[in-house]
């Protein structure tokens, strides 16, 4: 890496939740890597005006920002950086203060700014000598600017990224709001039109749709038909007859038919409420601003705090030959692209839009959009589209089943694999209560209820947490394998579809060894990860897993925020998790943590001691300025010895008054009410891979599922890409057994990240 630089870090567009956690990362990592840190006040305007609107920032000025809302170093639309004369005023600004290298958090115009600055900076350089007001000597240390771009927009309506920071929290107070108004329409019987944002960009109505299960949905990248119209009242006409009592339809504000004019609220109403058509009581909810506001989700905080680390180091790489690149998330990994190629092709779906070429606008979205819209059209329009079915003979009956301990996202993963199977003419059968709810017998006749599902009564489980069907730790091997294949031969399953977390996992690689002794387990199973620990081996992500953080994100929001009312605290809240740290970490990232002990690192009287006096210095130092709380994370497996209380104790000893500790334990809070929208989205997507998947098979396929290792699967969220990996590769490969975790973990790393932000010295590990 250079040398010191000077690294300004500003705002800019429209704010968006994490953007102040982008800005906390920033600053402290740069120095942390022996940098200094400014913030642009006011964003381009910030730029161009200067003077007291670029300030250095210091370690602490950026203490609880990971928490607040919006952007708190402010953010405007400028003209005069429209113009060539704004921006030498900007340079120049930026030399005067030494600053070498800037990093932007915007939309897709702050970042065609950025690269049109960076790509003029030569010529401003030069304007600046040409006009006498720097020699050549004194500019060269400038010739070369570095920027990097990062995206914050509620929108994410960026290419190239699968999420911009902000976006999920948008879309969780849409599901909350729809998740509220949803109660008073089946109350009622009646119909809401909800309108979200979304110019150019379907992705936050498309996602609330999948998310709440709505009715019908409008984006501007894909209008539907020309009889839209007939469409939409056919589906809603075809729900009611099926008997549900409400009627939830989200329009994005861009939204528009095939010949390009806007489709409204009110002409949806005006359709749904015709007295000589479904004459519905109808209501129109316009959301507006309330999508912007409010602290971030914890995955927000996760992408702002890690997207801000690795645009510091980006920019310490960067070198003049380099081209400005913007940080993305794909899947579940942090990418550096070319920041004008993803601008470029932004721009280019609004023009496709223009342009009509509706094929084109989804095209140039990424992957999981038009896969999420798939889902949507699947799930929605069960039994309307008979072109879906697949042949009689061909169809299935598919047994769908929970093991484990309950997980957000579990029952919208339920609801997605049944609305499917009815789509395409499969049966989907609950078996209640996990195999040991399916195992229950009286002599020979099986008490266990297994049923098939009907749509309606799953309908509304999008929104549901816990498990509608039940779910129970026991492996098959418990309730007597024997037994089970008796059960899946007298049910006739052609399939199973498990969800759920390391027990699940563990019942799959019992059922798959136990083909060879009953044959009747030969059909194709797979597995969906659901559990909060994240512990599933062959995926990096498991459903349930997000709703956990948030949850805890918020439990030490608020423990820390009470404790800005009273004395200088320190909580210690213990988190849950097996003997994954995963909760921990990412926990401990989202929060701002002191410390985080994991079951992976131990916990030793060293570490203890180095963060007791570690402690005892950072209260030292901020006398009187200390505005909130400050937590510690510890895993209920991270020790056998020190736990919350202990550690809390052993706080208040050291402390000797200078602050007080308290202990904290969400326990079973971290399963979550409702479902974050991310779990419920992927747990719909997710899902339909996975039938999709056992549907390769097909029926009658005994000897060919022995032999192929694909027959027992996991789905899996793996780096950049979703894959089905065989449970016997990751039994063999992958998995940790006395510790019931993966080999190797993702996220690895980022108890690093989270010490360094956290200001936390190198402790060492215990032996
Ligand atoms: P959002 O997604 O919220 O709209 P955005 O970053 O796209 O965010 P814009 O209003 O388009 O928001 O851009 C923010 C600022 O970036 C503008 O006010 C302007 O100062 C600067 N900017 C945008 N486009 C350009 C450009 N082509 N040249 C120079 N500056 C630009």
């Amino acid at each position: 890496m250079a040398g010191k630089k000077k690294i300004a870090i500003m705002t800019s567009g429209g704010d968006s939740p994490g953007m102040n956690g982008v800005v906390r990362a920033c600053v402290r990592m740069a120095i942390h890597l022996g940098c200094d840190a400014y913030c642009v006040y006011e964003g381009y305007e910030g730029l161009v005006r200067g003077g007291d609107l670029i300030r250095k920032m210091q370690w602490n000025d950026v203490r609880g920002w990971l928490s607040e809302g919006g952007t708190l170093i402010g953010t405007a639309r400028c003209m005069a950086f429209y113009e060539r004369a704004g921006r030498l005023a900007a340079a120049r600004n930026l030399i005067s203060q030494g600053i070498d290298a800037l990093i932007i958090c915007g939309g897709d115009g702050s970042l065609t700014g950025a690269d049109r600055f960076r790509a003029e900076w030569p010529s401003l350089i030069q304007e600046l000598q040409n006009n006498g007001e720097y020699t050549a000597l004194q500019l060269e240390p400038y010739r070369h600017l570095n920027i990097v771009g990062l995206v914050g927009s509620i929108d994410n309506d960026l290419s190239g990224t699968d999420a911009t920071i902000g976006c999920y929290s948008a879309l969780s107070r849409i599901c909350h709001a729809v998740d509220l108004i949803e109660a008073t329409a089946s109350s009622h019987s009646r119909a809401f039109v909800v309108e979200v944002m979304g110019r150019h960009c379907g992705w936050l109505a498309l996602m609330a749709g999948v998310a709440t299960g709505a009715d019908f949905i409008f984006i501007p990248e894909k209008p539907r038909e020309d009889n839209w119209r007939e469409e939409m009242c056919g589906i809603v006409e075809h729900h009611r007859k099926l008997g549900k009592r409400k009627t939830i339809v989200i329009i994005a504000e861009g939204a528009l038919d095939r010949e390009g004019n806007k489709i409204t609220p009110e002409m949806v109403k005006d359709l749904l409420a015709d007295k000589n058509g479904l004459g519905l009581d109808t209501r129109i909810t316009t959301l507006g601003h309330v999508q912007r506001g409010g602290t971030a989700v914890a995955y927000d905080r996760m992408l702002a705090t890690l997207q801000g680390v690795e645009a510091v180091k980006a920019v310490l790489e960067a070198t003049p030959d380099t081209p400005t690149c913007v940080i993305t998330m794909n899947e579940n990994k942090i990418v550096r692209k070319n920041l004008m190629e993803a601008v470029k092709e932004t721009k280019l779906v609004a023009k496709a839009i223009e342009a009509q070429d509706f094929d084109r606008a989804m095209g140039l979205r990424d992957t999981e959009f038009s896969e999420q819209y798939r889902s949507f059209m699947m799930t929605t329009a069960v039994q309307v589209d008979h072109k879906l079915m697949v042949p009689e003979k061909e169809r299935m009956k598919i047994g769908f089943i929970n093991v484990g301990a309950p997980a957000g996202g579990m029952n919208a993963a339920v609801r997605a694999g049944v609305a499917y199977c009815l789509s395409r003419g499969h049966e989907p059968v609950a078996i209640y209560n996990g195999f040991a709810g399916f195992a229950r017998h009286h002599g020979d006749k099986p008490l266990g209820a297994v049923r098939s599902f009907d749509w309606l009564e799953v309908d509304g489980w999008a929104s549901k947490g816990g498990s509608e069907i039940g779910t129970n730790r026991e492996l098959p091997s418990e309730s007597g394998m024997e037994k089970i294949a008796d059960l899946i031969e007298l049910y006739k399953f052609d399939a199973l579809f498990l969800i759920g977390g390391f027990e699940a996992f563990h019942a799959v690689c019992q059922l798959r060894k136990a083909r060879d002794q009953y044959p009747s387990l030969c059909i194709p199973i797979t597995l969906l990860p659901a559990t909060i620990s994240n512990n599933v081996p062959g995926t990096e992500y498991s459903l349930g897993s997000d709703t956990c953080l948030n949850e805890l994100v918020e439990y030490c929001d608020k423990i820390k925020q009470s404790a800005s009312a009273t004395r200088r605290r320190v909580f210690v809240v213990e988190t849950q998790g097996g003997r994954s740290g995963y909760v921990a970490t990412l926990g401990g990232l989202g929060v701002g943590a002191s410390a985080v002990y994991t079951p992976e690192e131990g916990l030793s009287l060293e570490m203890l001691a180095a963060d007791v006096r570690h402690l005892k210095s950072v209260f030292a130092k901020d006398q009187g300025q200390s505005r909130a709380g400050r937590v510690i994370l510890i895993n209920e497996k991270a020790s056998k010895v020190y736990n919350a209380r202990l550690i809390a104790e052993i706080l208040r000893e050291e402390a000797h008054g200078r602050f007080e500790s308290r202990e904290g334990i969400p326990g079973h809070m971290q399963q979550g009410g409702v479902p974050s929208p991310m779990d419920r989205c992927r747990a719909v997507r997710l899902a339909i891979r996975c039938i999709q998947h056992l549907e390769q098979f097909g029926r009658n396929v005994h000897n060919r599922v022995k032999n192929d290792p694909m027959s027992a699967t996991v789905i899996g969220i793996k780096g950049a890409s979703v894959v089905f990996t065989p449970v016997k590769q990751v039994e063999e490969e992958e998995t940790d057994w006395p510790n019931r975790r993966p080999n190797t973990v993702f996220w690895k790393d980022i108890g690093e990240i989270c010490d360094i932000l956290a200001g936390r010295p190198k402790h060492e590990l215990p032996e």
